[in-house]
Protein backbone atom coordinates (compact mmCIF):
# COMPACT_ATOMS: atom_id res chain seq x y z
CA UNK A 1 0.00 0.00 0.00
CA UNK A 2 0.98 3.24 -1.15
CA UNK A 3 1.65 5.19 2.01
CA UNK A 4 3.01 8.31 1.35
CA UNK A 5 0.89 11.61 1.57
CA UNK A 6 2.02 13.47 -1.92
CA UNK A 7 2.14 11.09 -4.88
CA UNK A 8 5.51 11.08 -6.37
CA UNK A 9 6.40 9.50 -9.58
CA UNK A 10 9.92 7.85 -10.69
CA UNK A 11 11.27 7.03 -13.87
CA UNK A 12 11.15 3.69 -14.96
CA UNK A 13 15.41 3.92 -15.34
CA UNK A 14 15.53 4.33 -11.54
CA UNK A 15 13.36 1.05 -11.25
CA UNK A 16 15.19 -1.25 -13.34
CA UNK A 17 18.71 -0.88 -12.25
CA UNK A 18 19.12 -4.24 -12.05
CA UNK A 19 21.24 -6.87 -14.51
CA UNK A 20 18.41 -9.48 -14.52
CA UNK A 21 16.22 -6.61 -15.28
CA UNK A 22 18.19 -4.67 -17.75
CA UNK A 23 18.38 -8.38 -19.53
CA UNK A 24 15.41 -9.31 -19.55
CA UNK A 25 14.54 -5.57 -21.11
CA UNK A 26 16.95 -6.17 -23.61
CA UNK A 27 15.09 -9.39 -24.64
CA UNK A 28 12.49 -7.82 -24.81
CA UNK A 29 12.79 -5.00 -27.19
CA UNK A 30 14.92 -7.61 -29.18
CA UNK A 31 11.85 -9.99 -30.16
CA UNK A 32 9.68 -6.63 -30.27
CA UNK A 33 12.30 -4.92 -33.41
CA UNK A 34 12.41 -8.66 -35.27
CA UNK A 35 8.00 -8.66 -34.67
CA UNK A 36 7.69 -4.81 -35.86
CA UNK A 37 10.31 -5.50 -38.94
CA UNK A 38 8.11 -8.48 -39.92
CA UNK A 39 4.57 -7.20 -39.01
CA UNK A 40 3.35 -4.41 -41.03
CA UNK A 41 -0.24 -5.16 -41.98
CA UNK A 42 -2.97 -6.75 -39.96
CA UNK A 43 -2.78 -9.64 -41.88
CA UNK A 44 0.93 -10.38 -41.24
CA UNK A 45 0.22 -9.94 -37.45
CA UNK A 46 -2.39 -12.29 -36.80
CA UNK A 47 -0.20 -14.60 -38.93
CA UNK A 48 2.39 -13.73 -36.41
CA UNK A 49 0.07 -13.97 -33.32
CA UNK A 50 -1.41 -17.58 -34.76
CA UNK A 51 1.62 -18.96 -35.83
CA UNK A 52 3.02 -18.43 -31.72
CA UNK A 53 -0.09 -19.65 -30.30
CA UNK A 54 0.19 -22.63 -32.58
CA UNK A 55 3.64 -23.34 -31.37
CA UNK A 56 2.37 -23.11 -27.48
CA UNK A 57 -0.04 -25.40 -28.32
CA UNK A 58 -3.51 -23.95 -28.44
CA UNK A 59 -6.21 -25.05 -30.57
CA UNK A 60 -7.52 -23.49 -34.00
CA UNK A 61 -10.98 -24.19 -32.52
CA UNK A 62 -13.15 -22.69 -29.82
CA UNK A 63 -13.63 -24.92 -26.75
CA UNK A 64 -10.74 -26.94 -25.76
CA UNK A 65 -9.10 -25.26 -22.90
CA UNK A 66 -6.47 -22.91 -24.57
CA UNK A 67 -7.79 -21.84 -28.02
CA UNK A 68 -8.14 -19.29 -30.53
CA UNK A 69 -10.31 -18.20 -33.70
CA UNK A 70 -9.09 -15.70 -36.53
CA UNK A 71 -11.81 -14.12 -38.83
CA UNK A 72 -10.85 -13.42 -42.35
CA UNK A 73 -7.37 -13.27 -41.68
CA UNK A 74 -7.44 -9.88 -39.85
CA UNK A 75 -8.99 -10.15 -36.12
CA UNK A 76 -8.79 -12.90 -33.47
CA UNK A 77 -9.87 -13.90 -30.38
CA UNK A 78 -8.01 -16.15 -27.94
CA UNK A 79 -8.75 -17.65 -24.84
CA UNK A 80 -7.72 -19.90 -21.91
CA UNK A 81 -9.31 -21.24 -19.05
CA UNK A 82 -8.53 -19.92 -15.59
CA UNK A 83 -8.65 -21.80 -12.51
CA UNK A 84 -12.13 -20.28 -11.47
CA UNK A 85 -15.08 -21.22 -14.00
CA UNK A 86 -15.81 -18.42 -16.82
CA UNK A 87 -19.30 -17.94 -15.06
CA UNK A 88 -17.17 -15.90 -12.65
CA UNK A 89 -15.64 -13.28 -15.50
CA UNK A 90 -12.53 -13.24 -17.58
CA UNK A 91 -9.34 -10.95 -18.03
CA UNK A 92 -9.72 -9.44 -21.41
CA UNK A 93 -7.07 -7.68 -23.14
CA UNK A 94 -8.01 -5.88 -26.16
CA UNK A 95 -5.30 -4.33 -29.08
CA UNK A 96 -5.96 -3.51 -32.42
CA UNK A 97 -3.44 -4.75 -35.42
CA UNK A 98 -4.17 -2.29 -38.00
CA UNK A 99 -1.68 0.95 -38.64
CA UNK A 100 -2.37 4.27 -40.47
CA UNK A 101 -0.93 3.69 -44.38
CA UNK A 102 -1.40 4.35 -47.86
CA UNK A 103 -3.60 1.56 -49.94
CA UNK A 104 -3.61 1.44 -53.42
CA UNK A 105 -6.88 2.16 -55.19
CA UNK A 106 -8.30 -0.60 -57.06
CA UNK A 107 -7.42 0.70 -60.45
CA UNK A 108 -3.61 2.25 -59.03
CA UNK A 109 -1.10 1.67 -62.26
CA UNK A 110 -0.90 4.42 -64.52
CA UNK A 111 1.52 6.41 -66.91
CA UNK A 112 2.34 9.82 -67.00
CA UNK A 113 5.45 11.70 -68.51
CA UNK A 114 7.40 8.05 -69.07
CA UNK A 115 6.84 6.85 -65.21
CA UNK A 116 5.05 4.27 -64.13
CA UNK A 117 2.94 5.55 -61.48
CA UNK A 118 0.30 4.07 -58.55
CA UNK A 119 -2.75 5.76 -57.12
CA UNK A 120 -3.59 5.72 -53.45
CA UNK A 121 -6.18 6.11 -51.00
CA UNK A 122 -4.99 6.90 -47.68
CA UNK A 123 -6.29 4.55 -44.65
CA UNK A 124 -6.43 6.54 -41.08
CA UNK A 125 -5.22 9.69 -39.68
CA UNK A 126 -2.07 10.11 -41.52
CA UNK A 127 0.24 13.89 -41.48
CA UNK A 128 0.69 13.33 -45.63
CA UNK A 129 3.91 15.18 -45.73
CA UNK A 130 5.61 12.30 -43.97
CA UNK A 131 4.95 9.93 -46.78
CA UNK A 132 6.72 11.55 -49.42
CA UNK A 133 10.57 11.36 -50.61
CA UNK A 134 11.15 7.96 -48.04
CA UNK A 135 11.81 4.98 -49.19
CA UNK A 136 8.10 2.61 -48.93
CA UNK A 137 6.80 -1.10 -49.31
CA UNK A 138 4.13 -2.78 -50.69
CA UNK A 139 2.58 -5.57 -48.77
CA UNK A 140 -0.70 -6.96 -49.58
CA UNK A 141 -2.68 -9.74 -50.68
CA UNK A 142 -4.50 -10.34 -54.42
CA UNK A 143 -7.20 -12.99 -54.48
CA UNK A 144 -7.57 -14.41 -57.38
CA UNK A 145 -11.14 -15.97 -59.15
CA UNK A 146 -10.48 -19.03 -58.51
CA UNK A 147 -9.91 -18.46 -54.95
CA UNK A 148 -5.94 -18.16 -54.83
CA UNK A 149 -4.34 -16.43 -52.48
CA UNK A 150 -0.81 -14.30 -53.53
CA UNK A 151 0.78 -12.61 -50.53
CA UNK A 152 3.23 -9.73 -52.07
CA UNK A 153 5.77 -8.41 -49.61
CA UNK A 154 8.48 -5.88 -52.01
CA UNK A 155 10.92 -3.67 -50.53
CA UNK A 156 11.65 -5.80 -47.32
CA UNK A 157 14.30 -7.59 -48.23
CA UNK A 158 17.81 -5.32 -48.56
CA UNK A 159 18.03 -6.81 -52.16
CA UNK A 160 14.45 -5.26 -53.14
CA UNK A 161 13.41 -2.48 -54.81
CA UNK A 162 11.80 0.46 -52.77
CA UNK A 163 9.03 2.60 -53.71
CA UNK A 164 8.52 6.62 -53.02
CA UNK A 165 6.16 9.54 -53.51
CA UNK A 166 7.80 12.34 -55.02
CA UNK A 167 8.00 15.51 -53.27
CA UNK A 168 8.40 19.21 -54.58
CA UNK A 169 11.49 20.89 -54.59
CA UNK A 170 12.28 23.74 -52.81
CA UNK A 171 13.38 25.96 -55.72
CA UNK A 172 9.62 25.89 -56.78
CA UNK A 173 7.61 25.66 -53.79
CA UNK A 174 7.42 29.22 -53.35
CA UNK A 175 3.56 28.99 -53.39
CA UNK A 176 3.12 26.09 -51.49
CA UNK A 177 5.04 26.66 -48.43
CA UNK A 178 2.53 29.86 -48.26
CA UNK A 179 -0.52 27.30 -48.44
CA UNK A 180 -2.10 25.87 -44.66
CA UNK A 181 -0.74 22.42 -43.87
CA UNK A 182 -3.77 21.38 -44.40
CA UNK A 183 -4.04 22.43 -48.13
CA UNK A 184 -0.46 21.99 -49.49
CA UNK A 185 -0.18 18.50 -49.31
CA UNK A 186 -3.26 16.66 -51.21
CA UNK A 187 -4.28 13.21 -51.09
CA UNK A 188 -4.48 12.65 -54.94
CA UNK A 189 -0.48 13.52 -54.56
CA UNK A 190 0.11 10.89 -52.90
CA UNK A 191 1.18 8.32 -55.77
CA UNK A 192 3.57 5.96 -55.73
CA UNK A 193 6.63 5.74 -58.35
CA UNK A 194 6.68 2.01 -59.50
CA UNK A 195 9.13 2.16 -61.98
CA UNK A 196 10.31 3.85 -65.50
CA UNK A 197 11.87 1.53 -68.25
CA UNK A 198 9.62 0.57 -70.65
CA UNK A 199 7.98 -2.90 -72.02
CA UNK A 200 7.79 -3.15 -76.02
CA UNK A 201 6.08 -6.89 -75.86
CA UNK A 202 2.51 -6.95 -77.58
CA UNK A 203 -0.50 -8.59 -76.38
CA UNK A 204 -1.94 -10.92 -78.52
CA UNK A 205 -4.99 -9.12 -78.71
CA UNK A 206 -3.10 -5.62 -80.48
CA UNK A 207 -2.59 -8.06 -83.42
CA UNK A 208 -5.98 -7.25 -85.07
CA UNK A 209 -4.71 -3.68 -85.40
CA UNK A 210 -2.02 -5.02 -87.99
CA UNK A 211 0.43 -3.27 -86.12
CA UNK A 212 4.08 -5.05 -86.08
CA UNK A 213 5.09 -3.16 -83.23
CA UNK A 214 3.65 -2.13 -79.81
CA UNK A 215 3.42 1.05 -78.15
CA UNK A 216 6.07 0.82 -75.64
CA UNK A 217 4.52 0.86 -72.16
CA UNK A 218 5.66 1.66 -68.70
CA UNK A 219 2.71 0.48 -67.36
CA UNK A 220 2.85 -2.66 -69.64
CA UNK A 221 6.22 -3.24 -67.87
CA UNK A 222 4.84 -3.04 -64.55
CA UNK A 223 2.24 -5.57 -65.82
CA UNK A 224 4.87 -7.95 -66.75
CA UNK A 225 6.63 -7.67 -63.80
CA UNK A 226 3.58 -8.42 -61.49
CA UNK A 227 3.18 -11.17 -63.42
CA UNK A 228 6.39 -13.07 -63.25
CA UNK A 229 7.04 -12.68 -60.15
CA UNK A 230 3.27 -13.21 -59.21
CA UNK A 231 1.51 -14.93 -61.78
CA UNK A 232 -0.83 -11.99 -61.75
CA UNK A 233 -2.76 -9.67 -64.36
CA UNK A 234 -3.96 -5.87 -64.06
CA UNK A 235 -7.53 -7.24 -63.48
CA UNK A 236 -6.47 -8.92 -60.03
CA UNK A 237 -6.01 -5.45 -58.35
CA UNK A 238 -9.74 -5.63 -58.47
CA UNK A 239 -9.70 -8.31 -55.61
CA UNK A 240 -6.47 -7.27 -53.60
CA UNK A 241 -5.64 -5.14 -50.67
CA UNK A 242 -2.34 -3.37 -51.26
CA UNK A 243 -0.85 -1.42 -48.82
CA UNK A 244 2.01 1.05 -49.04
CA UNK A 245 4.16 1.25 -45.59
CA UNK A 246 7.45 2.45 -44.68
CA UNK A 247 9.82 0.05 -46.13
CA UNK A 248 12.80 -1.04 -43.45
CA UNK A 249 13.18 -3.12 -40.29
CA UNK A 250 12.53 -1.50 -36.80
CA UNK A 251 15.83 0.34 -35.03
CA UNK A 252 16.94 0.94 -31.58
CA UNK A 253 17.21 4.94 -30.86
CA UNK A 254 19.33 7.02 -29.44
CA UNK A 255 23.26 6.47 -28.46
CA UNK A 256 21.92 4.39 -25.36
CA UNK A 257 19.89 1.86 -27.75
CA UNK A 258 17.31 3.12 -25.27
CA UNK A 259 14.47 3.67 -27.35
CA UNK A 260 13.06 1.97 -30.28
CA UNK A 261 11.94 3.56 -33.39
CA UNK A 262 9.68 2.28 -35.97
CA UNK A 263 6.24 2.25 -37.86
CA UNK A 264 3.15 0.76 -36.84
CA UNK A 265 3.94 0.92 -32.85
CA UNK A 266 0.65 2.14 -32.27
CA UNK A 267 -0.91 -0.67 -31.84
CA UNK A 268 1.73 -3.77 -32.86
CA UNK A 269 3.50 -2.70 -29.46
CA UNK A 270 0.28 -3.89 -27.45
CA UNK A 271 -0.08 -6.55 -29.63
CA UNK A 272 2.86 -7.86 -29.14
CA UNK A 273 3.40 -7.20 -25.39
CA UNK A 274 -0.48 -8.47 -25.08
CA UNK A 275 0.67 -11.83 -26.79
CA UNK A 276 3.90 -11.84 -24.74
CA UNK A 277 2.06 -11.71 -21.35
CA UNK A 278 -0.68 -13.81 -22.14
CA UNK A 279 2.03 -16.78 -22.86
CA UNK A 280 3.98 -16.43 -20.19
CA UNK A 281 1.21 -16.69 -17.53
CA UNK A 282 -0.56 -20.14 -18.25
CA UNK A 283 -2.52 -20.90 -15.12
CA UNK A 284 -4.86 -18.10 -14.49
CA UNK A 285 -7.11 -17.75 -11.79
CA UNK A 286 -9.92 -16.18 -14.24
CA UNK A 287 -10.64 -17.05 -17.87
CA UNK A 288 -7.81 -15.29 -20.16
CA UNK A 289 -9.41 -13.56 -23.47
CA UNK A 290 -7.05 -11.69 -25.63
CA UNK A 291 -8.45 -10.01 -28.35
CA UNK A 292 -6.48 -8.63 -31.74
CA UNK A 293 -8.60 -6.06 -33.64
CA UNK A 294 -9.01 -4.39 -37.35
CA UNK A 295 -10.28 -1.29 -38.46
CA UNK A 296 -9.55 0.60 -35.21
CA UNK A 297 -7.71 3.42 -37.29
CA UNK A 298 -10.65 4.00 -39.43
CA UNK A 299 -13.54 4.12 -37.01
CA UNK A 300 -13.64 0.45 -35.93
CA UNK A 301 -16.32 -0.87 -38.07
CA UNK A 302 -16.55 -3.73 -40.95
CA UNK A 303 -16.87 -7.52 -40.18
CA UNK A 304 -13.68 -7.03 -38.20
CA UNK A 305 -13.28 -4.20 -36.30
CA UNK A 306 -14.70 -3.69 -32.88
CA UNK A 307 -18.06 -2.83 -33.42
CA UNK A 308 -18.44 -6.36 -35.18
CA UNK A 309 -20.16 -9.40 -33.46
CA UNK A 310 -16.97 -11.30 -34.07
CA UNK A 311 -16.27 -10.92 -30.21
CA UNK A 312 -19.76 -11.80 -29.21
CA UNK A 313 -20.17 -14.83 -31.52
CA UNK A 314 -16.55 -16.49 -30.10
CA UNK A 315 -17.73 -15.57 -26.46
CA UNK A 316 -21.44 -17.48 -27.54
CA UNK A 317 -19.45 -20.85 -28.44
CA UNK A 318 -17.16 -20.34 -25.95
CA UNK A 319 -19.31 -20.29 -23.13
CA UNK A 320 -21.12 -23.33 -24.97
CA UNK A 321 -18.34 -25.56 -24.54
CA UNK A 322 -17.19 -24.66 -21.23
CA UNK A 323 -20.35 -23.42 -19.10
CA UNK A 324 -23.28 -24.19 -20.86
CA UNK A 325 -26.45 -23.08 -20.20
CA UNK A 326 -24.79 -20.05 -18.58
CA UNK A 327 -26.28 -16.55 -19.41
CA UNK A 328 -23.68 -14.22 -21.52
CA UNK A 329 -24.89 -11.14 -19.78
CA UNK A 330 -24.02 -12.34 -16.37
CA UNK A 331 -20.64 -13.07 -17.72
CA UNK A 332 -19.81 -9.83 -19.67
CA UNK A 333 -20.84 -7.72 -16.43
CA UNK A 334 -18.17 -10.07 -14.25
CA UNK A 335 -15.92 -9.48 -16.78
CA UNK A 336 -12.96 -6.76 -16.77
CA UNK A 337 -11.02 -5.57 -19.16
CA UNK A 338 -7.65 -3.49 -20.16
CA UNK A 339 -8.14 -1.42 -23.91
CA UNK A 340 -4.24 -1.10 -24.59
CA UNK A 341 -3.71 1.15 -27.39
CA UNK A 342 -0.90 3.59 -27.52
CA UNK A 343 -0.51 7.45 -25.16
CA UNK A 344 0.79 10.14 -26.75
CA UNK A 345 3.92 11.05 -24.91
CA UNK A 346 4.65 14.87 -23.92
CA UNK A 347 6.67 15.67 -27.05
CA UNK A 348 9.53 18.69 -25.92
CA UNK A 349 9.00 20.71 -29.05
CA UNK A 350 5.24 20.82 -28.73
CA UNK A 351 4.60 21.03 -24.82
CA UNK A 352 1.56 23.77 -25.92
CA UNK A 353 -0.69 21.11 -26.99
CA UNK A 354 -0.15 19.10 -23.48
CA UNK A 355 -1.24 20.16 -19.94
CA UNK A 356 1.86 18.89 -18.24
CA UNK A 357 -0.09 17.91 -14.69
CA UNK A 358 -1.96 15.45 -17.10
CA UNK A 359 0.47 14.07 -19.74
CA UNK A 360 2.20 10.81 -20.03
CA UNK A 361 5.83 10.94 -20.32
CA UNK A 362 8.22 8.35 -21.46
CA UNK A 363 9.62 6.26 -19.60
CA UNK A 364 7.75 6.66 -16.31
CA UNK A 365 5.61 3.46 -17.64
CA UNK A 366 2.28 1.76 -19.13
CA UNK A 367 -0.46 4.86 -18.93
CA UNK A 368 -4.11 5.04 -18.01
CA UNK A 369 -6.45 7.17 -19.68
CA UNK A 370 -9.65 6.82 -17.38
CA UNK A 371 -11.38 8.34 -20.44
CA UNK A 372 -10.94 9.11 -24.00
CA UNK A 373 -12.68 11.33 -26.57
CA UNK A 374 -12.91 15.34 -27.36
CA UNK A 375 -14.45 18.37 -26.76
CA UNK A 376 -15.99 17.73 -22.77
CA UNK A 377 -15.43 14.05 -23.15
CA UNK A 378 -17.35 13.29 -25.69
CA UNK A 379 -18.31 9.67 -27.15
CA UNK A 380 -15.78 8.64 -24.05
CA UNK A 381 -15.69 5.22 -22.26
CA UNK A 382 -15.06 6.91 -18.73
CA UNK A 383 -13.64 4.32 -16.43
CA UNK A 384 -15.50 3.66 -13.08
CA UNK A 385 -12.90 4.40 -10.12
CA UNK A 386 -13.75 1.27 -8.48
CA UNK A 387 -11.99 -0.40 -11.67
CA UNK A 388 -9.15 2.05 -11.31
CA UNK A 389 -8.92 1.40 -7.54
CA UNK A 390 -8.56 -2.12 -8.30
CA UNK A 391 -6.12 -1.88 -11.15
CA UNK A 392 -4.19 0.33 -8.79
CA UNK A 393 -4.30 -2.36 -6.11
CA UNK A 394 -2.94 -5.05 -8.39
CA UNK A 395 -0.08 -3.41 -9.83
CA UNK A 396 0.78 -1.70 -6.79
CA UNK A 397 0.95 -5.37 -4.98
CA UNK A 398 3.48 -6.37 -8.23
CA UNK A 399 5.67 -3.29 -7.84
CA UNK A 400 4.61 -2.45 -11.78
CA UNK A 401 5.21 1.42 -12.10
CA UNK A 402 2.21 2.59 -14.22
CA UNK A 403 0.92 6.65 -15.10
CA UNK A 404 -2.03 8.02 -15.21
CA UNK A 405 -2.83 10.72 -18.19
CA UNK A 406 -4.72 12.62 -20.45
CA UNK A 407 -4.87 13.27 -24.22
CA UNK A 408 -3.71 16.55 -24.72
CA UNK A 409 -5.16 20.11 -23.51
CA UNK A 410 -9.33 20.45 -22.98
CA UNK A 411 -10.33 21.40 -26.48
CA UNK A 412 -6.55 21.23 -28.07
CA UNK A 413 -8.15 17.72 -30.17
CA UNK A 414 -9.12 14.16 -29.06
CA UNK A 415 -9.14 10.79 -30.28
CA UNK A 416 -11.17 6.80 -29.65
CA UNK A 417 -10.36 4.09 -28.69
CA UNK A 418 -12.20 0.32 -28.96
CA UNK A 419 -12.92 0.78 -25.20
CA UNK A 420 -16.09 2.14 -25.46
CA UNK A 421 -17.13 -1.10 -28.01
CA UNK A 422 -15.80 -3.24 -25.22
CA UNK A 423 -18.07 -1.55 -22.67
CA UNK A 424 -21.11 -1.55 -24.04
CA UNK A 425 -21.32 -5.10 -22.52
CA UNK A 426 -21.34 -4.27 -19.18
CA UNK A 427 -17.87 -5.29 -18.37
CA UNK A 428 -15.13 -2.58 -16.86
CA UNK A 429 -13.17 -1.44 -19.34
CA UNK A 430 -9.76 1.05 -19.02
CA UNK A 431 -7.48 2.53 -21.71
CA UNK A 432 -3.84 1.58 -21.05
CA UNK A 433 -1.23 1.50 -22.92
CA UNK A 434 2.85 2.42 -23.60
CA UNK A 435 3.81 6.35 -24.15
CA UNK A 436 4.54 7.13 -27.68
CA UNK A 437 6.05 10.11 -29.49
CA UNK A 438 5.59 10.81 -33.07
CA UNK A 439 2.33 8.77 -33.07
CA UNK A 440 1.09 8.33 -36.14
CA UNK A 441 4.24 8.45 -38.11
CA UNK A 442 6.52 6.44 -40.05
CA UNK A 443 8.66 6.61 -37.29
CA UNK A 444 6.88 6.13 -33.95
CA UNK A 445 8.87 5.94 -30.38
CA UNK A 446 8.78 3.78 -27.74
CA UNK A 447 11.11 3.58 -24.46
CA UNK A 448 12.54 0.07 -23.69
CA UNK A 449 11.38 0.57 -19.84
CA UNK A 450 7.90 1.53 -20.95
CA UNK A 451 7.67 -1.67 -23.09
CA UNK A 452 9.22 -3.67 -20.08
CA UNK A 453 6.99 -2.05 -17.71
CA UNK A 454 3.92 -2.54 -19.96
CA UNK A 455 4.67 -6.11 -20.33
CA UNK A 456 4.91 -6.76 -17.00
CA UNK A 457 1.25 -4.84 -16.06
CA UNK A 458 -0.22 -6.62 -18.77
CA UNK A 459 1.01 -9.82 -17.28
CA UNK A 460 -0.35 -8.81 -13.32
CA UNK A 461 -3.52 -8.13 -14.69
CA UNK A 462 -3.94 -11.02 -16.67
CA UNK A 463 -3.46 -13.76 -13.82
CA UNK A 464 -5.47 -11.50 -11.31
MN1 LIG B 1 -4.23 3.05 -31.31
MN1 LIG C 1 -3.98 5.34 -33.78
Amino acid sequence: MNKLLEHKTKSCWELYQGEEEQKAMDDLAARYIDFLSRCKTERETIKYVEEALIDAGFDDYLGSDTCFRSFRDKTIFIARKGKKSLSEGFRLVGAHADTPRLDLKQHPLYEDLGLGMAKTHYYGGIRKYQWLARPLSLHGVVVKTDGEKVNIVIGEDPNDPVFTILDLLPHLAYKQVEKKVSDAFEGEKLNILMGHSLSFTKEDEDDKDGDDKAKPSVKRKLLELFNEKYGIVEEDFFSSEMHIVPAGPARYVGLDKSMVGGYGQDDRSCVFLALEAFLCEPEPEHAQIVLFYDKEEVGSDGSTGAKSLFFEYCLEDLIEAWVPGMKMSRIMMMGKALSTDVHAAIDPDYQDVHEKLNSAYLGYGPCFCKFTGHRGKVAANDAHPEFVAWLRNILGEAEVPWQMAELGKVDEGGGGTVAKYLALYGMDVIDFGPPVLSMHSPFELTSKVDLYATALAFRTFLKS
